[in-house]
């Protein structure tokens, strides 16, 4: 029996941003595994076993879903968003290059999804339309002095920065470091997007000038687009637009 492992992205929320060929593919599973909340997004059946795991168990969790389908199974592996940004495929392929050779020859395939930073940025207008960077504050998995040298490298480079993982309850002070080296570094205000489980019943959307900002207005939930000193704000009576012109001048 020849099993599968497909690692998908389930998009930022909504019904309407899963891609098709995610939804064929849970069509198609035997078992889906993945973070308690993200494998609660996938509707049960007959035939279907879901195996919900606690968060930071990323590498036993890959192992497991390698086995199973070293068993014949057909498992899809399950993130939010895009299963490459800061979600499972590395997990998965990280467990896969420490594992048997014979895991190598597994039918292995990757479906992108929407990712947060993107349904964020189509909401607020077109705040990523010229270069950009996304930066994960969460010092899990590496140090912060790391993160905050590549902020500061980000704003001497003028990129639009997104932060994913801005604020956690475990460590709070993370994200406010982050605004002091960027109101130092950047000095101006320039736009700031706070944008909060994006295509949930919960989505709240702010744009807050950079020199306004402060902690609390990020949590695990929230994406954060930065500006560039070139990004700009059409006012109108509802909503403003906040985009980001695609050149610079020479
Ligand atoms: N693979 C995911 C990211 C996982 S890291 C993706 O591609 O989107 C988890 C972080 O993603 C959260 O802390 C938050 O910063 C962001 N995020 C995920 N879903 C979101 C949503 N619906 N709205 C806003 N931010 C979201």
């Amino acid at each position: 029996m020849t099993g599968s492992l497909v690692i998908a992205g389930l998009g930022p929320g909504a019904g309407s941003l899963v891609t098709p060929e995610v939804t064929d593919a849970l069509a198609q599973a035997t078992d889906v595994v993945g973070y308690i909340p993200y494998v609660a997004r996938v509707a049960a059946r007959p035939g279907l076993t879901l195996h919900p795991s606690d968060n930071r168990v990323e590498i036993d969790r890959s192992r497991h879903a390698l086995e199973l389908a070293s068993a014949g199974r057909h498992v899809v592996v399950v993130s939010s968003g895009d299963p490459g940004v800061f979600a499972m495929a590395s997990a998965v392929f990280e467990a896969l290059e420490a594992g048997p050779a014979a895991w190598r020859d597994l039918d292995i395939r990757v479906l992108p999804g929407i990712t947060a930073m993107l349904a964020a940025a189509a909401r607020a207008g077109a705040p990523l339309g010229h270069d950009f960077c996304a930066i994960n504050l969460s010092d899990n998995l590496k140090p912060w002095s790391l993160i905050e040298k590549r902020l500061r490298l980000a704003a001497e480079a003028d990129f639009a920065m997104a932060f994913y993982n801005p604020r956690s309850k475990s460590r709070p002070e993370g994200f406010t470091k982050t605004l002091q080296i960027l109101q130092e570094s950047c000095g101006d205000a320039r736009p700031v997007i706070f944008a909060r489980a994006v295509s949930t019943p919960d989505e709240t959307i702010r744009v807050v000038p950079l020199t306004e900002c402060t902690p609390d207005m990020a949590n695990m939930r929230t994406v954060v687009l930065v500006g560039s000193s070139t990004t700009r704000i059409i006012a109108r009576a509802g909503a403003p637009f906040v985009y980001t012109p695609r050149s610079v001048d020479t």
